[in-house]
C-alpha cells in the first residue's frame, strides 16, 4: 500500500505510540491529585507543554490542551468573537478556502451578528497581503487565516498579514494544523496571536491538540467544569496522548529540513509526471505550497472513480477533504481558487509523507495516467468535449 494521504491525517510514529503506551500504564494517575502518583502525571503533562511551546516559540502557559484542531478553531474564534462584542466590533476577516471548523463557526457568528469579510484566495491559492489591510475596519476584531491549506498545499504570507494585524490592533489567529510540524511556524516571529495545531497531522495520535493563545488574550470557555488548563479548558487531560504529541512534534521538528528537502523533490517529480496528462491543471501555487502536497484537477473525469480504482492499485489518496468527500458538493477550496463545478469535481490531492519511494512516485504517476485515460474513455462530457461539443477549460 502506498499512503498518500497524510492531509487526511499521518500514522503514529513509532516512538509516539510507545511513549503513549508506556504512560498509560507507568503515569495513569490524575494530574490534578495531590499524591506524588498524581503528580508524576502532572510532570509529564507540564513537560510536554514545555516541549510543544519551544518548537513553536511559546511560554509554556500560553499553551492549551484541547481534543483537536476542530476544538482549537472553535476557541480561538469564539474567545476573540466575546472579546469583540464586548467593545461593539462585529467584524471578522477570514478566507474564502478555510477549514469548515472555521467556515462553520463564522458561519453561527454571522447568525449571531456579525459581519464576516471572506477574502480573495485568488487561482494560485494565496492572499494578497494588502488586501486583508484593506479588508480591516475600524471594527474589526478578528483576522483568522489557515497557515496552509489542506486541500492545495498553499503557504499564505502568514508573517506578513501578522503585521498588519499587530499594526491595526486587531486578533490574528491562524490555523496551522496542516503547516506545523511540516514548514517551520514560530509565533513570535510570524506575529500570531493565536494558534490552533492538531496532533494527527504530525504522527501524533488523534483526538488531541492544542491552542497558542498570546499572554493577554482573554479565552472564553467551550467546556466548563474543573480548572485544568488554567481554568480554561475543563475535563482531566489525556496524559499518554499530550506526552506522544509532544514525542511526535519534537521528532518531526528535529528532522523537518532535511524531510522538507526530500519530499519537495518527489512531489516536484510526481507534479511533473502528472502534468504530462492532457487537459488537466495543478491546484494552487507551484513554490508556496506545503512539500508533500500535490493537487490536480482533471478535465471530463471524476474524483471518486478515479480514487476507487486508485485504492484497486493500492493506493490512498482523496478527492478533497474528508468532510466533503460522501457528498456530491464539490470542493469548496477548489470553487474559491475559481475552478468551475465539473473541473473540481474531477480533481485529485496526494499528500505523500517521508516513508514514500522514488519507485513509488513513479508507479503513482503511471497509474492515475492510465487510470484518468480509463475514465475518460467512457465519460460522456469526455466525448462532448473531444467532440467540440463543450469546451475544453484545462
Ligand atoms: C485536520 C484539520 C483540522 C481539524 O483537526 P482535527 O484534529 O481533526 O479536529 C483543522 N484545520 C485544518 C487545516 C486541518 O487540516
Amino acid at each position: 500500500m502506498i499512503y498518500a494521504d497524510n492531509a487526511a491525517t499521518t500514522k503514529m510514529s513509532a516512538a509516539a505510540v510507545k511513549t503513549m503506551i508506556s504512560l498509560a500504564e507507568e503515569a495513569w494517575g490524575n494530574p490534578s491529585s495531590l499524591y506524588s502518583h498524581g503528580q508524576q502525571a502532572k510532570e509529564v503533562l507540564e513537560k510536554a507543554r514545555a516541549d510543544i511551546a519551544a518548537v513553536i516559540g511559546a511560554e509554556p502557559r500560553e499553551i492549551y490542551f484541547t481534543s483537536g484542531g476542530s476544538e482549537a478553531d472553535n476557541q480561538a474564534i469564539i474567545s476573540a468573537a466575546a472579546e469583540g462584542r464586548k467593545k461593539g466590533k462585529m467584524h471578522i476577516v477570514s478566507s474564502a478556502f478555510e477549514h469548515h471548523a472555521v467556515l462553520h463557526t463564522l458561519e453561527k457568528l454571522r447568525k449571531e451578528g456579525f459581519e464576516i469579510t471572506l477574502l480573495d484566495v485568488h487561482t494560485n491559492g494565496l492572499i494578497i497581503p494588502a488586501e486583508a489591510e484593506k479588508a480591516i475596519r475600524e471594527d474589526t476584531c478578528l483576522v483568522t487565516v489557515m497557515y496552509a491549506n489542506n486541500e492545495i498545499g498553499t503557504i499564505q504570507p502568514i508573517k506578513e498579514l501578522g503585521e498588519i494585524c499587530r499594526k491595526r490592533n486587531v486578533t490574528f489567529h491562524v490555523d496551522a494544523v496542516q503547516a506545523v510540524g511540516n514548514i517551520p511556524v514560530n509565533v513570535v516571529s510570524d506575529n500570531i496571536d493565536m494558534l490552533s495545531a492538531s496532533a494527527h497531522k504530525f504522527h501524533g495520535p488523534k483526538g488531541t491538540g492544542f491552542l497558542y493563545a498570546k499572554k493577554g488574550i482573554r479565552l472564553t470557555n467551550l467546556i466548563e467544569g474543573g480548572a485544568q488548563e488554567r481554568g480554561k479548558r475543563a475535563g482531566t487531560e489525556n496524559v499518554p496522548s499530550i506526552a506522544a504529541m509532544a514525542e511526535a512534534l519534537r521528532e518531526e521538528n528535529a528532522k523537518m529540513g532535511k524531510k522538507a528537502a526530500y519530499l519537495t523533490k518527489i512531489r516536484d517529480k510526481i507534479i511533473n509526471g502528472l502534468s504530462e496528462i492532457p487537459h488537466s491543471a495543478l491546484n494552487g501555487d507551484l513554490q508556496k505550497r506545503l512539500p508533500g502536497n500535490v493537487n490536480f484537477c482533471f478535465e471530463g473525469i471524476e474524483g471518486e472513480s478515479l480514487l476507487l480504482l486508485l485504492d484497486d492499485r493500492g493506493i490512498c489518496a482523496s478527492s478533497g477533504s474528508a468532510c466533503t468527500s460522501g457528498s456530491l458538493d464539490p470542493s469548496h477550496v477548489l470553487l474559491a481558487i475559481g475552478r468551475v463545478h465539473d473541473v473540481a469535481h474531477g480533481s485529485l490531492r496526494l499528500s505523500i509523507g517521508e516513508d514514500i519511494t522514488d519507485g513509488d512516485a513513479d508507479y503513482i504517476i503511471k497509474s492515475v495516467k492510465e487510470v484518468v485515460e480509463y475514465l475518460r474513455g467512457f465519460s460522456p462530457i469526455w466525448r462532448d468535449l473531444i467532440n467540440g461539443k463543450k469546451e475544453f477549460i484545462l
